[in-house]
C-alpha cells in the first residue's frame, strides 16, 4: 500500500538516522534542524569563503561576517517560528490521538482544510469517531447475535430501575440453552453459531417492543420484561419462549434439537438491586434445570435457603469419606432369560451426622462441581472392586460390578491408569468390572471419549451407556463407541404402560441395541406389567425395585448364596434324575 503511494520503508532512513541523535526527540526538532542546516549552512559557508578570499581589512571581514550571522540568525528564528506553526496540525493530531488513547475522549480537530495536513486532521477526527463507535459496540454488544451483552444489560437494568419512580413492576428473565456445547462438539461451531442467531431472532419475536433482550454468555440470554402488572405476564412470556425454542431449529440443513430453562425474578417483590435481580433470576434458572428440560421457575426465598443448604453440604462433603460417612449399596441386575443375578450396580450413599441421609442426586452434582468427585469416585471404584473380589473369594457366584463414572472423572487424563491400578490392587479380573458412562459425558468431547473408552475396553472392562435416551442421543456416534450395554433410562420405563410413546421408545431402543450387537438393560421397573412388556420385547436384563432395591454388601451376599444353593439343588435333582 505504501509502495503504491510512492512511499517505502527506505524513505524513513533520514528520519531514523535523526531519531538516533540526542536532543532530537521531537519530530519538530528534526524538521527544524534540517531546515536550518539546509538553508543557512550553504549560505554562511559561501559568505565566509567570499569574505576570506576578498581583500577586505580584518575589521571589515569581522563586520561583514557578524552582520551576515545576525541576519541569518534572525532569518533562522523567523523560519523556525513559521515552521513551528506550520507543523501545528501534526502536533495537534498527535496530541488528539494520545488524549483519546488515554482518556477515550473524542478530539475537536479542524475539518475545513483540504491539504495533506488538513486532511490528516479531519481524517484522524473521523477515524477516531468511527473507532470509538466500534469499540463502544464491541464493548456493549455481542458480536454473534448483535444483541446487547452483559455489560450493557446491567446498564439498561440500572436505567430501568432508576427511571422507575412509580414502582412499576418488571421481570428479569434468564434463558439458558441446554445443548449448545453438545451441538458445537458434535455438529460443529458453525451450526452452533447459526442456532444461536436463530435463538436470538426467536427471542426477539417473543418479547414486547419495550422489553430488552441481551446475550449474557455462551448459552445464556436475559430479558427485561418492562411494565408488567402481574407475574402472569412473565409466565405467559416464559411459556411462549419455551414453546418457541423447544421446536427444532434448521441450521445449515441440519435439524437441531434444543432445550431451554428459564429463571424469573420480579421487581419489586424479589429485590431492588440490579445484581440481585439478575442473580436471583440465574438462581431460579438453575433450579428450573434441576427439574428437567423446558421448565421455568420463579425466584423465591426458598431458593436462597436451598443455596445455603447446598453450601453446608459442600462444606461437609469434603470430609465425608475421611469420616467414614459414605458407603456403597448394591442393586442386583438380573438376566431376563435365566432369572439369575449377573451383576450389581454400586450406588453411593452418604449418611451424614449433620444432614441425615443425603440422596446421591443431591450430593453427586455438588461433588462434580467442586471436583471432589475425583477422590470420591476413586474410593467408590476401589471399594466396589474390593467387595466384588471378596464375594468371589467367599465362593459366591461370580458377577459383574457396575460402577458409575461421572463426567469429571471421565475427563481426568489418568482414569485408565486408576482403573488398572485399582484392579491390580484388589486382584479383580477386568471382566468383572463394568463402568457406566452417561451420554452427555461422551458428547462433550467425542474424540477424547472414544480414546478413553477404547483404552478401558482394551483392558477388558465392560462399558455401558447409562440413562440412555435422556441426553442428546445422536445415533451416529453410537456405533463409533466401544460400548457393550445400553441402559434404558427409568423415565421411559416408568411410563411404559401408560404412555404409548414411551413404550414405542423402549421397543425401539431394544431393537437398536440388538442391531448394534449391544445388550440392553432396563432401569426402574416397578410393576409386573412393565416387567412383562420388557420380557416380551426382548430386553436382556433389568435392574429395578421390582427385583430388589439397592442393598448392603451382606444382604447381597445372602441373595447370591440363596441363588447358588437353589441352582445346586436343581443341578443335584437333575443328576439324581
Ligand atoms: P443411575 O446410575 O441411573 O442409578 C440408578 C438409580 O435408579 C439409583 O438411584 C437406583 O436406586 C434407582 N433405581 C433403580 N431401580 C429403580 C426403580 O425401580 N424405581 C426407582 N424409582 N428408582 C430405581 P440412586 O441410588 O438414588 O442414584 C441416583 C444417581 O446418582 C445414579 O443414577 C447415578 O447417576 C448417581 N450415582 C449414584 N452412585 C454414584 C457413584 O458412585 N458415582 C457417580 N458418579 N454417580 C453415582
Ligand atoms: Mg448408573
Ligand atoms: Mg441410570
Amino acid at each position: 500500500m505504501l509502495k503504491l503511494l510512492g512511499i517505502s520503508q527506505t524513505n524513513l532512513y533520514l528520519y531514523s538516522v535523526l531519531s538516533r541523535l540526542p536532543y532530537l526527540n521531537s519530530y519538530k526538532s528534526k524538521i527544524m534542524l534540517v531546515a536550518f542546516l539546509g538553508t543557512h549552512v550553504p549560505l554562511l559557508s559561501l559568505l565566509i569563503y567570499f569574505v576570506i578570499s576578498a581583500s577586505f581589512t580584518t575589521d571589515m571581514k569581522v563586520r561583514v561576517i557578524a552582520i551576515a550571522l545576525l541576519a541569518t540568525l534572525i532569518g533562522t528564528a523567523l523560519t523556525l517560528y513559521a515552521l513551528h506553526n506550520l507543523l501545528a496540525p501534526v502536533s495537534l493530531t498527535f496530541l488528539a490521538m494520545r488524549h483519546y488513547l488515554n482518556n477515550r475522549e473524542l478530539p475537536h480537530l479542524p475539518t475545513n482544510f483540504t491539504d495533506e495536513a488538513g486532511i490528516l486532521m479531519s481524517d484522524t477526527a473521523y477515524t477516531l469517531k468511527k473507532l470509538d463507535t466500534i469499540i463502544e459496540h464491541i464493548a456493549s454488544y455481542d458480536e454473534l447475535t448483535g444483541l446487547p451483552n452483559r455489560v450493557l444489560f446491567h446498564d439498561r437494568l440500572q436505567q430501568v430501575l432508576s427511571k422507575n419512580q412509580n414502582n412499576q413492576g418488571f421481570a428479569v428473565i434468564c434463558v439458558s440453552l441446554g445443548y449448545l456445547k453438545s451441538i458445537n462438539n458434535s455438529l460443529g461451531y458453525e451450526v452452533g453459531d447459526l442456532m444461536l442467531r436463530s435463538v436470538a431472532q426467536k427471542l426477539t419475536s417473543c418479547i414486547g417492543e419495550r422489553d430488552i433482550l441481551a446475550r449474557l454468555d455462551a448459552n445464556k440470554f436475559a430479558i427485561i420484561q418492562t411494565n408488567i402488572d402481574s407475574v402472569d405476564e412473565a409466565v405467559i412470556l416464559a411459556e411462549k419462549i419455551i414453546e418457541s425454542l423447544s421446536k427444532p431449529i434448521l441450521a445449515s440443513n441440519t435439524e437441531v434439537i434444543n432445550s431451554v430453562n428459564i429463571g424469573i425474578s420480579v421487581y419489586p417483590s424479589d429485590r431492588t438491586e440490579v445484581s440481585k435481580l439478575l442473580g436471583n433470576a440465574v438462581m431460579a434458572m438453575d433450579r428450573a434445570k434441576q427439574q428437567g428440560q423446558n421448565k421455568y421457575q420463579f425466584y423465591c426465598s426458598e431458593l436462597n435457603a436451598n443455596l445455603q443448604e447446598r453450601l453446608n453440604l459442600e462444606k461437609d462433603l469434603h470430609n465425608a469419606i475421611k469420616n467414614k460417612e459414605m458407603f456403597l449399596q448394591y442393586q442386583p441386575q438380573v438376566c431376563l432369560y435365566s432369572g439369575k443375578i449377573i451383576g450389581v450396580e454400586a450406588l453411593l450413599r452418604w449418611q451424614s451426622p449433620i444432614h441425615g441421609f443425603v440422596s446421591p442426586a443431591k450430593f453427586i452434582p455438588i461433588a462434580e462441581e467442586t471436583g471432589l468427585i475425583i477422590s470420591i469416585g476413586e474410593w467408590v471404584l476401589r471399594t466396589a472392586c474390593a467387595q466384588n473380589r471378596s464375594w468371589q473369594l467367599a465362593g459366591l457366584p461370580r458377577i459383574k460390578m457396575a460402577v458409575n463414572i461421572s463426567s469429571r472423572q471421565f475427563q481426568e487424563q489418568n482414569l485408565t491408569e486408576i482403573a488398572a491400578q485399582v484392579l491390580q490392587e484388589t486382584d479383580l479380573s477386568s471382566n468383572y468390572l463394568e463402568l457406566e458412562i452417561t451420554e452427555s459425558l461422551i458428547i462433550e468431547n467425542i474424540q477424547q471419549a472414544i480414546n478413553t473408552m477404547n483404552q478401558l475396553h482394551d483392558m477388558g472392562i465392560t462399558l455401558s451407556l447409562d440413562d440412555f435416551g435422556t441426553g442428546y442421543s445422536s445415533l451416529s456416534y453410537l456405533k463409533r463407541l466401544p460400548i457393550d450395554i445400553l441402559k434404558i433410562d427409568q423415565s421411559f420405563v416408568r411410563e411404559l404402560t401408560v404412555d404409548s410413546d414411551d413404550a414405542a421408545i423402549v421397543k425401539a431402543i431394544i431393537s437398536l441395541a440388538h442391531n448394534l450387537q449391544l445388550s440392553v438393560i432396563a432401569e426402574g421397573v416397578e410393576t409386573q406389567t412393565q416387567f412383562e412388556y420388557l420380557q416380551r420385547n426382548g430386553c436382556d436384563e433389568i435392574q429395578d425395585y421390582y427385583i430388589s432395591r439397592p442393598i448392603s454388601a451382606e444382604a447381597l451376599a445372602k441373595l447370591l448364596k440363596q441363588e447358588s444353593e437353589l441352582t445346586c439343588n436343581i443341578d443335584n435333582l437333575a443328576i439324581a434324575a
